[in-house]
């Protein structure tokens, strides 16, 4: 068998020793492999990414900064939770990505979305490394009081290891505008400096318009370009998505304007099915009832007669439709339920949370040859305007909603023809959107990293 040091390594070679750096860590090593088969195609006759062992170093994070996070809950017991942030790989600009907090994150979780996270932002076209954090902590059912403890106790440390030119997080599963809030008034608190070291602030305090919106309208419009590149379009059609936070419930509201009918939404309990379809209004509901009132989105079903709810952490992909759209967490589409979807007639998947399919269900999407476009290409909205919140910062100004609606329409057809370029198969017209994703996104950081020599 040939060894990880050898430079013309195979596939199972290279996993072999991904699997044995990485031990346990299902999650990094699950994104690495979908991303490492389409590479090795692709850098197969190119000796210089061989040699230079560019795929071997963009698996390896720069770092992993692990960290103890003490805080105080309402009842003065002191609670210990740790807080990790993982600098993937900052060869094309800064690093870039969100902080997420949840029970279930795991060095392995952010791990792997930090890598996830260096082809996206590649993919963008603007300057962002890649990088992921986070903590175990879980926010729900805490006091407002206690999640800003818990958020200065975790600034308190992470401060140290970012900066508008070193690493610049944004918010992600259980981070949203309060916590965003929390964090920068801690970092301003330590350093002493305004500057805009987090994306996804208030427009009060540096914020840029559209941010909130982008990952799930950014999906959204993935999905259309997809659609219109097999001459199809949104209007008339259902939609399933899972998720009720930040980005289901936008592009929730994308599909709604565009003419298409939404007929599910969910969270960790289970979904709702609403036959009659979400309307704004509706939505509008969801998100009150999310970020303000934080209830279940089983309530939904006391207020609109029409719904039924289906509980123990039930998905919403055996419910027939033409599009889906997985907006809430990794690995929520196994491979019988991208068979019911498909079985059930569906014909695009536009991811807007991170690798919410799995590996053999994506497989069921490209057998079916139905349009699929990965998380990686299909929510790189957010990170896009993310990025458009730097600039704006940078220089002092903010620009309208008009105008970052409308480059955040033209980013995300730039991506679109990315993943045409690197991703069309024979005559059918037929788009393998990963494969596309996966080699436009490693082929400029795989170029600037050939440019830096070994370091
Ligand atoms: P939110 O915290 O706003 O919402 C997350 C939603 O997903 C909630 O409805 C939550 O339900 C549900 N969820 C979380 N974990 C699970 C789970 N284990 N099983 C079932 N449902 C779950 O997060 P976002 O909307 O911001 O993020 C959603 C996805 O989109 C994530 O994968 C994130 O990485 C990705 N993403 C987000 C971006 C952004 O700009 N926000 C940018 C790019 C990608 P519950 O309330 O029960 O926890």
């Amino acid at each position: 068998m040939a060894s990880v040091y050898d430079r013309h390594v195979d596939l199972d070679g290279f996993m072999e020793g991904v699997k044995k750096r990485n031990p346990g860590q299902t999650e990094f090593i699950q994104a690495v492999q979908e991303v490492a088969q389409d590479v090795f195609d692709f850098i197969e006759d190119k000796e210089a990414y061989h040699s230079a062992q560019i795929l071997r170093r963009i698996a390896e994070p720069d770092r992993v900064v692990s960290f103890r996070v003490c805080w105080e809950d309402d009842n003065h017991n002191i609670r210990v939770q740790r807080g990790w942030r993982v600098q993937n790989n900052n060869a094309i600009g800064p690093y870039k990505g969100g902080i997420r907090f949840h029970p279930s994150v795991t060095e392995s979780v952010l791990k792997f979305l930090a890598f996830e996270q260096t082809f996206k932002n590649s993919l963008t076209g603007l300057p962002m490394g890649g990088g992921k954090g986070g903590s175990n902590f879980n926010p729900k059912g805490k006091s407002d009081s206690e999640v800003m403890r818990f958020c200065q106790s975790f600034m308190t440390e992470l401060y140290r290891h970012i900066g508008p030119d070193t690493d610049v997080p944004a918010g992600d599963i259980g981070v949203g505008g309060r916590e965003i809030g929390y964090m920068f008034g801690q970092y301003k608190r330590i350093t002493n400096r305004w500057e805009g070291v987090l994306t996804g602030k208030a427009l009060e305090y540096g914020g840029s318009q559209m941010r909130p919106e982008a990952t799930g309208y950014g999906a959204v419009y993935f999905l259309r370009n997809m659609l219109k590149h097999q001459s199809k379009d949104i209007e008339g059609h259902t939609t399933v998505i899972s998720g009720s936070g930040n980005v289901a419930t936008h592009a929730a509201e994308k599909i709604v304007e565009l003419g298409g009918k939404v007929l599910t939404l969910s969270d960790s309990d289970g979904f709702v099915h609403d036959p009659d379809g979400f309307s704004q209004d509706k939505i509008d509901w969801v998100k009150e009832l999310k970020t303000k009132r934080r209830g279940r989105i089983s309530e939904y079903c006391d207020e609109f007669k029409s719904a039924t709810f289906h509980g123990d952490g039930a998905r919403p992909w055996n419910v027939k439709a033409d599009l889906a759209l997985p907006c809430a967490t990794q690995n929520e589409l196994n491979e019988d339920e991208a068979k019911a979807l498909v079985d059930n007639g569906v014909i695009a998947v536009s991811e807007g949370a991170n690798m919410p399919t799995t590996l053999d269900g994506i497989k069921v999407f490209h057998d079916a040859h139905i349009m699929y476009g990965p998380g990686k290409a299909a929510n790189a909205g957010g990170v896009a305007v993310s990025g458009l919140e730097m600039s704006q910062n940078a220089e002092r100004i903010s620009w309208n909603n008009e105008r970052l609606g409308s480059m955040l329409t033209e980013l995300m057809e730039g991506i679109h023809e990315k993943c045409v370029e690197y991703g069309s198969q024979g005559s059918d017209g037929y788009v393998d959107y990963v494969k596309g994703a996966n080699i436009a996104g490693f082929k400029k950081v795989a170029d600037a990293m050939l440019a830096f020599g070994v370091v």
